[in-house]
């Protein structure tokens, strides 16, 4: 019994280093990352160590200009009132020169000056990779936590922001089905997702969506037409059709006036910015708080280069080079239970 304290004091000194953490949020903003930075911030003071904020991202590690202030020592008090807000209070930026071994060598520099330890990305897998690149050029050690409301982070079943943003669009559905089914209308709602269908089809499924057009998988016109005429002869009133934005934008356009060439009416609409603001679900703070905390603590246990994550319900850290560059498969199953669901 009595040695017991002995015992924790010693293990906790074990884990005390690195004590210096600097925090930024990086790429796209996404609901949930002012919540990640509380729990970093909170998690990191009550482990004895001090947090510095970097102000815009990698850009903010580029200052040369003292009185731009880009990196500021965070109280418990300075992320009060925020796990409720989206967007981010460190600002976010995208970084051209960070791109360059050069600019990542004085990012590095800038941290070392500053008597920094190591540094958290809060940020999507482009983020990461310039986290990876500055710990394999210069050794500074760096540790990512997803936050994109793609979703489409390699190694990682969730992301911070991404039920926020498909609850948003879910909801914006909802609304629109309303309208569709009064006009007996078609509808092309056109989500987020460049290079993957992951918003998509969790917008499809979770708003019953009569069809779901995801960049990785092809659907014909002919389909898209068939699965309409069907819901037309069971006596269904309207069509909703979620469409992955894709690389180029205007894909729902393009399929509204491929499917008038069809004989269908239909009419778009583009979510666009509204799925990546507002507050951030109970699901998103939660894990937001749960990653933010297991960021730092793997820090103090030394681990760097490497993303903390959800895999099977459970939380993970994996090394970034296992995951970068690797692109992360839409559920087949559940496509395919969306088409059975919208006969
Ligand atoms: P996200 O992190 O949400 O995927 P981006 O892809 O826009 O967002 O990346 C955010 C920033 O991360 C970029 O502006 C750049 O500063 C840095 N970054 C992205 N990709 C790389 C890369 N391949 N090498 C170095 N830095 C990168």
């Amino acid at each position: 019994m009595h040695h017991r304290p002995k015992q924790r004091k010693k293990r906790d000194e074990n884990k005390s280093n690195p004590k210096t953490i600097a925090v930024l949020t990086s790429g796209g903003d996404a609901p949930g990352m002012n919540a990640a930075l509380r729990s970093v911030v909170r998690y990191g003071i009550g482990n004895r160590c001090q947090v510095f904020g970097i102000i815009r991202g990698y850009r903010g590690l580029l200052a040369t200009n003292l009185s731009e202030n880009t990196c500021q020592l965070l109280s418990l008090s300075s992320v009060a009132n925020i796990i409720q807000r989206g967007g981010t209070i460190l600002r976010t930026d995208r970084c051209e020169e960070f791109f360059y071994s050069k600019y990542r060598k004085l990012a590095a520099a800038f941290l070392r000056q500053r008597g920094m330890d190591g540094l958290i990305v809060i940020g999507g897998d482009g983020s990461f990779t310039g986290a990876h690149l500055l710990e394999n050029e210069t050794g500074f050690p760096t540790l990512g936590i997803p936050a994109t409301i793609d979703n489409d982070i390699y190694g990682s079943e969730d992301s911070i922001g991404f039920d926020t943003a498909v609850n948003t669009a879910i909801d914006a559905i909802d609304r629109i089905r309303d309208t569709a089914s009064s006009h007996e209308r078609i509808f092309l709602v056109e989500v987020m997702g460049r290079s993957s269908g992951h918003i998509a089809l969790k917008v499809g499924m979770g708003g019953g969506a009569e069809t779901i057009i995801v960049p990785e998988v092809k659907e014909s016109i002919q389909s898209i037409c068939q699965t309409i005429q069907r819901g037309v002869a069971r006596g269904k009133t309207g069509s909703i059709i979620v469409v992955a934005e894709g690389p180029k934008p205007g894909l729902s356009n393009r399929i509204s006036t491929a499917l008038a060439r069809h004989g269908f009416v239909s009419r778009v609409c583009i979510l666009g910015h509204i799925q990546r603001g507002g507050a951030p679900t109970a699901h998103d703070r939660t894990l937001a708080s749960v990653l933010g905390a297991q960021a730092v603590k793997n820090l103090l246990l030394g681990r760097s280069n490497a993303m903390v994550g959800m895999q099977d319900n459970k939380v993970i850290c994996s090394d970034f080079s296992k995951n970068l560059g690797r692109r992360k498969r839409l559920s087949h199953d559940e496509y395919a239970l969306t088409k059975i669901l919208a006969t």
